[in-house]
């Protein structure tokens, strides 16, 4: 998600910062080309408008054509007015109320509902030490019941028993009265799809609303369908009081144009993301962070989170203590190399990485996949300790010798440096400062 979009914005806002002086004919041809990147991304036309025109005040108010670093204001100001439209703080869900507490998932068939329902409960009960009851609603489709069933089974969270031959309302109320006979805190409503909004499907899930007073009604979209999933929230939203929304497929590589403009549209809070098939592939929505990845910044904190949750938590503390101080060296690329292996989803990883746009082309090249981190791995254990704290001393015939220990070339040798000392820059310059994006700013 998001990639043409990040090249397209890092591209002109590159541009920008590379100018000593702006005039304010610059500015607004760069707003321009802002204004089309986000169209062809798909974000609604009124958001785009509302943006430009937010980022354009905002920059005749800061005076940014006589200030010192005229080009990084624009980008401050860019990266600001992101993260409003993407909604300003991250929200989780709520769950403070009396238990049984009821979440209702609601969406179209596909959207990856079900698959949603049991990711949060498995959070909710590994992470949050609930006791959680699934119950599926879904009396249309034949499978879905025994589906979410086995899923349960997965993930160690009960299901209610199946019971042929009753009504959604029916099931609902059964799962109401089950969790508070058997002291859950929370029930997950998982109701049935239909391919379209239909008027049968609204009736419907108002009427199991009523029936089970839900604390949270969460609608699951499908990021890769764009403006119809803005279009979709709109319509539910008319009928059902949504709480939030989960973005589903945030690892497909659509334009991003639901995620932008899913928020300014409807007002609701997109709380989760989906960003995976698996049963863990489940991510909080945090602006700040998905802002700093489409201006090609990275997102170094959910890097270091998900690597946190992977490996154990100090080894990852001291790592990211280290990015910031700047003394990143090969054996913490080494452990990096071993942690991306481990985490999986090398695509995941790379778009969390600061820079990364600008590297992205370059990374293709190398053919960066499992193979070659084995490949990279080698090539880092083919050297002595001391090569590997002080990278700077590896000439050529300690490159030659380190390229035939680990059956590479030195082209491999250099090529892994080079990444090396790119990584370690860029993360100096990311933890350095206020919030280490103001350092970027230059403010
Ligand atoms: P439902 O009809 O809305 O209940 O959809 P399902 O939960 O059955 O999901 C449909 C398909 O989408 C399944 O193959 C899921 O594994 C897949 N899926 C769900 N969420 C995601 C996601 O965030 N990313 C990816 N790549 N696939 C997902």
């Amino acid at each position: 998600m998001f990639d043409s979009l990040q090249e397209r914005l890092s591209g002109i806002l590159d541009a920008l910062t590379r100018r000593g002086a702006l005039t304010e004919a610059d500015v607004a041809a760069a707003l321009r080309e802002v204004r089309r990147a986000l169209l062809e991304a798909d974000v609604a036309l009124d958001v785009v408008r509302d943006f430009v025109e937010k980022v354009r005040e905002r920059a005749i108010g800061a005076d940014v054509v006589k200030s010192v670093t005229p080009g990084q204001m624009v980008v401050k100001i860019v990266h600001d007015v992101l993260v409003e439209t993407l909604g300003a703080d991250a929200q989780t869900i709520d769950l403070n109320a009396p238990p049984p507490v009821a979440i209702m998932m609601v969406g179209l068939q596909g959207s990856g509902k079900t698959t949603t329902t049991a990711k949060i409960a498995k959070r909710l009960s590994e992470k949050q030490k609930r006791k959680v009851l699934m119950a599926s609603l879904d009396t249309r489709r034949p499978a879905a019941q025994e589906q979410l069933k086995v899923l349960g089974e997965q993930i160690g969270v009960d299901s209610l028993p199946i019971v042929a031959g009753q009504t959604p309302v029916q099931i609902a109320q059964r799962a109401m009265q089950a969790a508070r006979l058997g002291g859950y805190d929370v029930v997950m409503l998982d109701t049935a799809g239909r391919q379209f909004v239909d008027e049968a499907l609204m009736v419907e899930m108002a009427e199991i609303e009523t029936a089970a007073s839900p604390h949270e009604v969460l609608l699951v979209a499908d990021a890769l369908t764009g403006q119809d999933a803005v279009n979709l929230a709109r319509a539910f939203d008319e009928r059902l009081a949504l709480t939030g929304i989960v973005l589903t497929r945030l690892d497909g590589d659509g334009r991003g144009g639901a995620a932008l403009s899913m928020r300014a549209v409807t007002g609701k809070p997109i709380k989760l993301a989906g960003v995976g098939e698996k049963m863990d592939a489940l991510e909080d929505f945090h602006p700040e962070r998905i802002a700093g990845r489409i201006l090609g910044m990275g997102d170094i904190v959910s890097l270091v989170e998900k690597a946190a949750e992977t490996i154990d938590a100090e080894k990852a503390k001291a790592i990211a203590d280290k990015m910031r101080k700047g003394a990143f060296d090969l054996d913490d690329l080494a452990e990096q190399l071993k942690q991306m292996q481990k985490i999986g989803g090398m695509q995941g990883v790379l778009g969390m990485m600061p820079g990364i746009g600008k590297m992205k082309k370059q990374l293709e090249g190398a053919n960066l996949d499992d193979r070659v981190i084995k490949r990279q791995a080698a090539i880092i254990s083919s050297m002595t300790r001391h090569e590997r704290r002080k990278p700077d001393i590896l000439k050529a015939s300690r490159k030659k010798r380190i390229a035939a220990g680990s059956g590479t070339r030195v082209e491999d040798v250099n090529r892994l440096l080079k990444m090396h000392r790119q990584m370690a820059d860029m993360m100096k310059a990311m933890g350095k400062g206020k919030g280490g994006l103001a350092k970027l700013f230059g403010m």
